[in-house]
């Protein structure tokens, strides 16, 4: 398969509308008058600066900052690379926060100072651009007591009420409200309450929300068993209860609304090379990143469809892994530097994103490598060589921040950690992840994080109520080359819920390579999801997507498979089940 763009100009590919438009609205400085007051080149040569200068806090000479600043550059203008959009809006703009990162979690007591606290610190992380997660696990159920007051508790979901109307009122650059994720653990008592509130609370609207599922109720939903609720503030059982009916409920509400998804909270743990830092209660937003209370991730992903190459002497791509060893390499160290440039809201995150040194580096342009490469998204041979990237690039990451340690020294909270345990030198103590991309992967032109292209012809409602219209490029232009392309191929997809399976016009294979969302079984999703977690060290933000007549069933059956396997959660959405969602199946107009 050969894509429509030479290999030679792949370094530079012309920006699209979408993305141009989506540059204009949001990450373009303005003026007070809201004029767009840079160009695009000057974007990236802002940020690139900025994110440089911060080789002088090691010693770098001149020449070295500039030559640092120029790679820098150069892997943004190529969009090979792209920062979390915060880094884009706010580094080296005039006036702006100095507040690069995506991702929060913000601790909560149980007691009215940790949660006023709690609401200010949404606030303030929510103006900078930034997303927030609280585990709401630690509050007293409602009903019970308050000694001070001599009155009843309201419960964990009265309060996230409170941070969701906060949220509300924020819009975050002027552009989008603040994202939040509320967590509550599975033996909470108000457990129920929880799974329903986003259907039965109608005003909840800004949070996404999980339950903390551990093993041991997993294993109760599977073994059909009780078991125990616990009261966190005397952390007695208040009762025993079945956890197949709370299961069941989970599912219900999660085929009905998207709502809750799972966060297998033990699996965080294990997998934590920090358990020094404390427990991990609590994921970002969008739940690719469990983190420590008062800890924030910068996010970058590397598109993978840029790291192609022409096969010597064959009409055919393969993967350029020098290409992309490199820009992993250059990626970690942008992302390290930022970890020193960020100033964020409250002390505490400065003082504890400096211990960890977490980093999120991740992939998009996932599904547009498979297209290019011929190989169907969900296919046993794509699987293969995505376990296959999973690993190299993995460990090609964990050789960059080893290497960064050699002259820059290990993460502070190293000291404690399992990384000292086992010997091993590093600058830091998480650096892959998947990233949803939502954003960016549409300023770089390609699919989104893991997933696979929502459909051949889709639009985003994005900016406002705008539709951003979107055809798939690699379609149309093997289409041509092939030669069945015609006038009204693409109104036959949108008719046929955005796929091409099962249309006379288009060759049965490349119906398997041109493969969407729909077209996918849950199973196959989350096995996507799972050849992924291989590569992360955190969690992978995936959506389940399922089709508007997926049953309850469907959604049970991906929520157990996601346990058995291995991944760190699981999200599913039934398109139409909300009254209006980001990615639509049809034409915009
Ligand atoms: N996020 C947010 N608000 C949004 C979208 C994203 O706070 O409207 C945060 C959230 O923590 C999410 C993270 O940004 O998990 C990464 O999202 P994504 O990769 O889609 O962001 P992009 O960099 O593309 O804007």
């Amino acid at each position: 398969l050969t894509d429509p763009i030479p290999p030679s100009t792949m370094e530079y590919i012309p920006l699209s509308d979408n993305a141009l438009t989506v540059l204009r609205e949001r990450y373009l400085a303005k003026d007070d008058q809201g004029n767009i007051v840079e160009t695009v080149d000057q974007l990236w040569a802002r940020v690139a600066r900025e994110i440089a200068v911060v080789e002088t806090l090691y010693e770098a000479t001149h020449e070295e900052v500039a030559s640092i600043e120029e790679q820098f550059r150069r892997m943004l203008a190529s969009r090979t690379f792209l920062p979390n959009s915060p880094t884009l809006m706010n580094a080296g703009r005039p006036g702006a926060h100095k507040q690069y990162s995506a991702c929060f979690v913000i601790p909560i007591e149980d007691d009215m100072q940790s949660i006023g606290d709690a609401v200010t610190a949404a606030l303030l992380i929510h103006k900078s651009g930034g997303g927030t997660g609280f585990s709401f696990s630690n509050l007293r159920p409602k009903g019970d007591r308050v000694r001070s007051s001599g009155g009843v508790a309201s419960g964990p979901v009265s309060f996230m009420k409170i941070i969701d109307g906060a949220t509300e009122q924020v819009r975050q650059g002027g552009t989008r409200r603040g994202a939040n994720m509320g967590i509550l653990h599975v033996q909470h008592p108000d457990i129920l309450d929880f799974v329903r509130c986003k259907t039965h609370d109608g005003q909840i609207r800004n949070f996404n929300i999980s339950v903390a599922a551990t093993d041991e109720f997993m294993t109760a939903v599977k073994e059909d068993r009780l078991y125990a609720l616990i009261n966190p503030r005397t952390m007695q059982p208040i009762k025993h209860i079945s956890a197949r009916l709370v299961f069941d409920r989970i599912v219900e509400e999660a085929w009905k609304t998207g709502d809750p998804g799972l966060f297998f909270i033990d699996r965080a743990n294990r997998a934590c090379p920090i358990p020094n830092m404390g427990e991990i209660v609590s994921t970002n937003p969008c739940g690719e990143i469990p983190l420590h209370g008062f800890d924030a991730c910068t996010l970058g992903s590397i598109d993978l469809a840029k790291h192609l190459r022409i096969l010597p002497g064959h009409d055919q791509y393969e993967l350029d892994w020098e290409r992309l060893d490199q820009t992993i390499r250059l990626a970690v160290r942008f992302l390290d530097n930022i970890i020193d440039a960020n100033d964020h809201p409250l002390p505490q995150i400065n003082a504890m994103t400096r211990q960890t040194r977490r980093i999120g580096l991740g992939i998009m342009g996932y599904a547009r490598l498979l297209m290019m490469l011929g190989l169907p998204y969900g296919s046993e041979e794509a699987i293969r060589l995505t376990e296959r990237l999973a690993h190299q690039m993995k460990a090609m990451a964990w050789r960059a921040s080893e290497q960064l340690a050699h002259t820059r020294g290990v993460y502070p909270a190293w000291k404690g950690s399992k990384h000292e345990q086992e010997g091993r030198k590093v600058r830091h103590s998480y650096v892959t992840t998947v990233a949803p991309t939502g954003s960016i992967s549409m300023i770089a032109d390609t699919s989104a994080g893991c997933e696979p292209e929502f459909a051949l012809v889709w639009f985003k409602h994005v900016l406002e109520g705008r539709k951003l219209p979107y055809l798939c490029d690699l379609f149309e232009a093997t289409a041509r080359r092939e030669g069945w392309w015609h006038d009204v191929l693409i109104d036959k997809i949108a008719a046929n819920h955005g796929s091409c399976r099962g249309l006379k016009d288009v060759p049965a294979h490349w119906q398997q390579v041109f493969t969407v969302a729909h077209d996918l079984t849950s199973e196959q999703h989350v096995q996507v999801q799972a050849a992924w977690q291989q590569f992360s060290d955190t969690a992978v933000s995936k959506t389940i997507n399922l089709p508007s007549m997926a049953t309850v069933e469907d959604v049970r059956h991906a929520y157990v498979l996601a346990w058995e396997l291995d991944c760190s959660g699981i999200t599913v959405y039934r398109d139409g089940s909300r009254a209006s969602q980001v990615l639509n199946l049809g034409k915009a107009d």
